[in-house]
């Protein structure tokens, strides 16, 4: 205002009266109107301090909220490998740099997967046994590398393993804060490792939070851009606990978005008022000003040059960007004051520097690009420096000529906006949950490897992997000890395999593994065996211990095919013949389909003979009370005896029924001849019969099962008809009305093969069964030193509380049988109890019952 105020007194001769009078007015018009427009700014500013006041707050809240959960998670971790007995004999009553480097049991995947820089083995004297820093074998002290004493940190985990506590704590490490989270070594649950008396062992974790992965934090959380504060940052900054170093943070500054909202409508009602005054002072001025024309031009332009310059002064400062000007030889004449903020360096000292010492651009000198390309209208070139507190930071130059001295432009800080996409681009091929690559990465690496031509002699291998019995953990325990089991599978697929190798997530529980270098199939078989039995060793999550275990299936480039796809369904044909071969194996996929297709062919038109011809037959298992051992009832089990093949048991036919409609026909005899054997037997024993999901969709089921009832004059409520779950997928509506319908016809309905579906517990829950038999692929993991208990015992649980009888099948051994017994399973069935046997048998052994 004042540079544009012109005292007519001092004007040439002083005949302004009029012009000073018409101005006197004008100026106390607009006094009036900037006093008004003063008043509202300055409400709606205090308004804005307390909105973004109120925003910071929640930020900083949301960042000790971000920083708790990851120092929770570093101590859980660390517990997990603490309290281990193996990790108890191996670090701590020796150190076994085999076992725990080598064999990745405590080495470098700790910082690849789960993002621990720092891994150390403190012994009962302090002194630093074992360290691992990025992933690298080293031998470093804990505290030299983090330049803090760590004294209280050992005393305070020591103290804690009494009660399986784990310590964490933020740290300053060099500038950057870090979760340091550290658990004294002990035998964990682990029986057969006995505990030295003395003091313990520290095994300590350290996370780097670096700008990467603090940023990521922060988004979790909802607080954009989280960094370290720069020395000069003096909003939206928080000091982190422990003098962990101060963080900054991008605000939303909700108060500045007001301003942004409301200030243009306020400007436009000022140029309003303020083309109107300029429209009156026009009129009463025009003629002074022709009088006064020379004198006012001259401090007119003088003004506007002042004006202008403090435009530019304004607008460099408050854009977040920096303006810079280098002469002909490319060195810097100008920096803008906003340079010292954004990349923490001196101006003094960067001043008459070249721009090479400052910034390089990826395609190399920043000077060659300069003489390439800055003439062109619009020159954009992105750069690296480093920034004053040593971090590597980039910036887009826009690039200006100033014909005949040198160039300007101004550049921008896109460090964040680059490592953002970084992350995308790292989302979009990861797994999020395990950090495998995925089923995209998976696609492109395979792509590539297969363009590298694999020979016969050296081949590239894709292995299809499925875990077995893995949906139970997540159904049972919950879905974190189903996540934390799918990471631990992950660490162990890939502790499997070197490093040019694959590994990739693809869904709940597939995996698969690109691997090449591989010379023989024995070498592949080898590698299968040592991943399977790798899944196979006891996972500890909280309090259980968990068994699961893995099929394989196995496809070849180019023996199997050449193209990718091909490649990946090749191997999840192998992978169900895995599956058939009773899981815990690999199958190589075999191109032999067409001979068995061809046997299938053959099979299908036999069977179309078979029920006619009288070639079925039933063979009946016993299943019993477990405690007291009595005969509870029996399953009925067909055979095909096959003029030319000989027996042939279920599994070979039923699938060829299921699939030509033949199995209505096979399963009506079935269900007449289980019914017409057991009517003979005494009421109390049982008889079920194994119904197969095909016919439960057609074939009116209700109106067949009832009619056998009728023909062989059973009693409903002996008859139990075993469903899978597979009887649920297709239209759980139908599934369910058809259920009632056979409820209300008395019989029984068992849920078969329970734990072996992917959604076996939802189904317990909304259908109507009476009771459930255990997989006996869980059976089979149940050994005399616990093994499967856990599982086993929260089936039997979830069964009490549903108020269903609880089977376990496939019972081999005197151990599983006690061991049932122990967690209070209802029934059993299997050969160690009896083996299925035909009817005449069955009804002898009834016969010859003594209660
Ligand atoms: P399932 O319902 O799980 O039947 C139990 C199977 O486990 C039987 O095999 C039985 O012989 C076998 N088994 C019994 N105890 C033990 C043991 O201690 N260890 C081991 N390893 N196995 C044991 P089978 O008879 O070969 O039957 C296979 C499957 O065929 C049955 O599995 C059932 O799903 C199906 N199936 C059998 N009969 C019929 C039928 O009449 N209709 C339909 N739709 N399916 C049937
Ligand atoms: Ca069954
Ligand atoms: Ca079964």
């Amino acid at each position: 205002m004042e540079k544009l105020s012109v005292d007519p007194k001092s004007s040439p001769g002083g005949k302004t009266s009029n012009l000073a009078a018409a101005r006197a007015s004008l100026l106390a018009c607009s006094a009036l109107l900037l006093a008004m427009f003063l008043l509202v700014g300055v409400l709606l500013i205090s308004i804005a301090h307390h909105l973004n006041h109120d925003a910071g707050e929640h930020n900083r809240l949301d960042i000790e909220n971000a920083l708790l959960s990851v120092e929770r998670t570093a101590g859980s971790t660390v517990k997990d490998y603490a309290f281990w007995g193996d990790a108890y004999q191996n670090l701590h009553q020796k150190v076994d740099v085999e076992w725990a480097f080598v064999r990745q049991n405590v080495g470098s995947t700790l910082s690849t997967d789960l993002g621990f820089q720092g891994v150390f083995v403190v012994d009962p004297t302090d002194r630093t046994v074992y360290s691992v820093i990025d992933g690298q074998l080293q031998s470093v002290a804990v505290q030299d590398w983090l330049h803090t004493p760590i004294d209280t940190l050992l005393a305070q985990a020591r103290e804690g393993a009494a009660n399986s506590q784990s310590v964490s704590r933020l740290v300053n490490a060099d500038g950057t804060p870090a979760v340091l989270a550290a658990a004294a070594l002990t035998p964990g649950t682990d029986p057969n490792v006995k505990a030295d008396a003395g003091p313990a062992s520290v095994l300590i974790f350290v996370a780097r939070l670096g700008p990467e992965r603090l940023e990521a934090l922060g988004r979790d959380f909802g607080v954009e851009g989280l960094r370290v504060a720069p020395a000069s940052a003096s909003t939206s900054t928080l000091a982190l606990r422990d003098n962990a170093g101060v963080v900054q943070w991008t605000s939303e500054d909700p108060g500045h978005q007001l301003l942004v909202l409301v200030v243009p409508l306020i400007a436009v009602a000022g140029l309003i008022f303020g083309l109107m005054a300029w429209y009156i002072q026009r009129r009463t001025t025009a003629a002074a000003r022709v009088m006064d024309s020379n004198y006012t031009t001259l401090q007119a332009s003088r003004a506007a040059l002042a004006i202008s310059e403090e435009r530019f002064r304004d607008v460099a400062e408050a854009a977040s960007d920096w303006i810079w000007e280098v002469d002909v030889h490319l060195r810097f004449t100008y920096l803008s004051e906003r340079f010292e903020v954004i990349t923490g360096l001196a101006r003094a000292e960067c001043l008459g520097h070249a721009v090479d010492d400052l910034l390089t651009s990826d395609q190399g000198p920043l000077s060659s690009w300069f003489k390439d390309h800055a003439r062109r209208v619009n020159a954009i070139v992105q750069c690296n420096y480093l920034s004053g507190d040593g971090k590597v930071h980039i910036c887009r130059l826009s690039v200006r000529e100033i014909p005949g001295q040198g160039y300007r432009g101004t550049a921008s800080d896109i460090t964040e906006e680059v490592e953002a996409r970084r992350r995308i681009e790292y989302l979009s091929q990861h797994d999020a949950l395990t950090g495998l690559a995925n089923r995209t990465r998976m696609q492109e690496f395979l792509e590539g490897k297969l363009k590298a031509s694999p020979t016969l002699e050296r081949p590239l291998v894709m292995l299809s992997v499925d875990l077995d019995r893995f949906k139970p953990v997540n159904d049972l325990l919950g879905h974190a000890a189903g996540d934390e089991v799918l990471n631990q599978v992950s660490r162990r697929l890939q502790g499997c395999l070197r490093g040019d190798d694959l590994v990739a997530r693809i869904g709940g529980d597939e995996f698969v593994l690109v691997v090449a270098n591989m010379s023989s199939p024995l070498e592949v078989e080898t590698l299968c065996k040592r991943l399977i039995d790798g899944i196979e060793l006891p996972f500890y999550i909280t309090e259980h211990e968990v068994f699961i275990s893995a099929s394989i299936g196995i496809a070849m480039a180019p023996a199997d095919a050449i193209l990718a796809e091909e490649l990946l369904r090749y191997a999840d044909i192998a992978l169900y013949e895995a599956k058939d071969g009773g899981r815990n194996t690999w199958r190589f996929y075999a191109g032999d389909m067409n001979a068995r297709i061809i046997e299938r062919r053959q099979l299908e038109s036999d069977l179309r003979h078979a029920i006619k011809n009288e070639e079925l037959r039933l063979d009946f298992q016993p299943r019993y009370r477990i405690e007291g051992k009595r005969l509870a009832g029996a399953e009925a089990l067909v055979r095909w005896e096959h003029p030319q093949r000989g027996l042939l048991g279920p599994d070979v036919f039923i699938p060829i029924a299921e699939e030509t409609g033949l199995i209505l026909p096979l399963s009506n005899w079935v269900l007449h001849a289980a019914c017409k054997a057991a009517a003979l037997w005494p009421d109390d024993v049982m008889i079920s019969v194994n119904l197969s999901s095909t016919e439960f969709q057609r074939g009116h089921l209700v109106a067949r099962v009832k009619s056998v009832l009728a023909d062989t004059g059973l009693n409903p409520a002996r008859l139990e008809l075993e469903l899978t779950e597979s009887v649920m997928l297709n239209d759980e509506k139908i599934a369910l009305s058809i259920m009632q319908g056979l409820k209300a016809l008395g019989v029984r309905l068992l849920m078969d093969d329970f734990g072996t579906g992917y959604s076996s517990l939802s189904y317990l829950r909304s259908f109507p069964f009476d009771g459930l038999k255990i997989d006996r692929s869980f059976v089979g993991g149940l050994t005399a030193s616990g093994g499967d208990q856990s599982i086993i015992q929260a089936i039997v649980g979830l069964g009490r509380a549903l108020s269903l009888t609880v089977t376990a099948e496939g019972v081999e051994t005197d151990d599983q049988l006690k061991a049932l017994k122990d967690v209070h399973c209802d029934e059993a069935q299997g050969f160690y109890l009896s083996q299925p046997m035909d009817a005449q048998a069955i009804s002898d052994l009834i016969g010859d019952r003594t209660d």
